[in-house]
């Protein structure tokens, strides 16, 4: 007789039809068909609140950054009109699922046995749980270092032509208490590296100073790490991701989601909201998912299909 893992030998806290881990875009998303449905679900979110990567940060200044150009307030809002209270559980962390068994085991001990699985964890994470982490090593993917800066005064002229070293800078004064002007820089690095949050800070400042873009020293800095992004274009991303689906739907997971396998060519909010219906309509009905391999070959896209 084969031995059973542990954790799977626990008594059975609950089952539910549809288990959504996260309550970011894409977890309201697949909430909100599953509503829309009829259908039992319970929607898993490991912080204090709904929205994930899409939040404003507020320092104890008073400088806010707004990751992912949003607040959070209109996926609250969201949230508030189309997700069922009783099904939203915050504060809870789902620390291990056995993929094979469709068994998730909560942070807290709890397990919750489901028929689906939608998860916007971390791709390597999904695939840990599967047993399946070796499918994921041709993957590459980058980190990204969200740094912002607070100054006194007006935002200087020069900063529309300041270019580097960041992917992305943007002017986030309106967020700023009155008087003070502040970016937001993006900075982007392979997945491998560490990340010396001190430095980056220092060459961002740098490179405003060199565009005369920083002629004071700031009132304030703030770093936030995401981690690991999403997988790199390569000739066999889109080939590797395809074999890794069939491996974790042929037992029902869906991993989808910004750091779910997603393409970040094709990755914004709205289109995350999306891909979590879709996956919903994908487990229930079979449709195609256009969001999800939105960006990939089109032999790849078709074949997912
Ligand atoms: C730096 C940055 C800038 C961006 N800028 C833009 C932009 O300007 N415009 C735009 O449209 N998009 C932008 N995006 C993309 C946008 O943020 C994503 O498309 C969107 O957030 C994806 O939503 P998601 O639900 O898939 O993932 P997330 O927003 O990451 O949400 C995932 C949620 O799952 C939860 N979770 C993870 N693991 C577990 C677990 N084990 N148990 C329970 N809960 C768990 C997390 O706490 C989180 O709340 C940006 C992204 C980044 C990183």
């Amino acid at each position: 007789m084969t031995q059973r893992p542990a954790h799977t030998d626990r008594v059975l806290a609950d089952s539910v039809d549809f288990l959504i881990i996260g309550a970011g875009p894409t977890g309201l998303g697949a909430a909100a068909r599953l509503e829309q449905r009829g259908a039992e679900y319970a929607l898993v979110e490991a912080s204090d609140r709904v929205g994930g990567a899409a939040a404003a940060v507020t320092d104890a200044r008073g400088f806010s950054w707004s990751v992912a150009g949003a607040s959070g307030a209109q996926w609250q809002a969201i949230a508030d009109r189309l997700v069922d209270p009783a099904r939203l559980w915050l504060r809870t962390r789902v620390a291990h699922v056995d993929v094979a068994r469709r068994v998730a085991i909560l942070a807290d001990g709890r397990a919750l046995a489901y028929r689906w699985c939608i998860s916007s964890a971390p791709l390597p994470t999904a695939l840990s749980w599967a047993g399946a982490r070796d499918l994921g090593g041709g993957l590459r993917s980058h980190r990204v270092l969200a740094v912002g800066a607070g100054f006194r005064g007006g935002a200087p002229a020069g900063l529309a032509s300041a270019l580097a070293p960041w992917a992305r800078l943007i002017e986030t004064s309106q967020l700023a208490p009155s008087g003070h002007w502040s970016v937001l820089a993006e900075l982007r690095f392979p997945g491998r590296d560490d990340i010396d949050a001190g430095r980056a800070v220092e060459a961002v400042l740098g490179a405003l100073a060199a565009y005369d873009a920083a002629p004071t020293r700031p009132v304030t800095t703030w770093t936030r790490e995401f981690s690991p992004a999403c997988p790199e274009p390569s000739d066999d991303r889109d080939e590797l991701l395809r074999t890794i689906d069939e491996r974790l739907r042929a037992s029902g997971f869906f991993s989808r989601g910004l750091l779910g396998g997603w393409r970040p060519e094709a990755a914004d909010l709205g289109g995350a909201y999306r891909q979590g219906g879709e996956a919903v309509d994908a487990a229930l009905a079979g449709a195609a998912e256009e969001a999800y391999w939105a960006g990939a070959s089109p032999a790849e896209a078709e074949s997912a299909a």
